[in-house]
């Protein structure tokens, strides 16, 4: 793993947590236990002011961390729809990416070989 690609795990790890963190219910959301457990993420334990662990259904948990991956679900999708149509949107940013990247490595071998021609003539 390079250090950019470290950095940007951790950094992904954190606003995850962080995405975790916010969407645990604070208490006012004027529901009744029951229903905000299975709607909501549910404080645990608090350390030094800061929310350590947290409990709540496997399926919020999975649409907490969808969402700050993916962004929020539009109106008219559903999770799976959105699932889909951003990992096609991403893939399709990936291979735009891909295809930058090596468009710029056939300029530098471009580049390089017209320096190797020229070292050739001028020796
Ligand atoms: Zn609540």
């Amino acid at each position: 793993m390079t250090d950019q690609t470290a950095t940007q795990a951790t950094s992904l790890r954190q606003h995850l947590a962080d995405a975790i963190r916010d969407a645990a219910c604070n208490g006012d959301c004027g529901k009744s236990e029951e229903e905000c457990a299975r709607e909501r993420i549910q404080p645990f334990v608090w350390h030094h002011g800061v929310l350590a662990v947290v409990e709540g259904t496997p399926e919020v948990l999975v649409d907490t961390v969808l969402t700050a991956l993916l962004g929020p679900i539009p109106t008219g999708f559903n999770t799976a729809e959105w699932t889909t149509v951003r990992a096609i949107q991403l893939m399709n940013e990936a291979g735009q990416e891909r295809d930058a990247a090596q468009a710029r490595v056939k300029a530098l071998e471009k580049r390089l070989l017209l320096v190797t021609e020229e070292e050739v003539a001028g020796a």
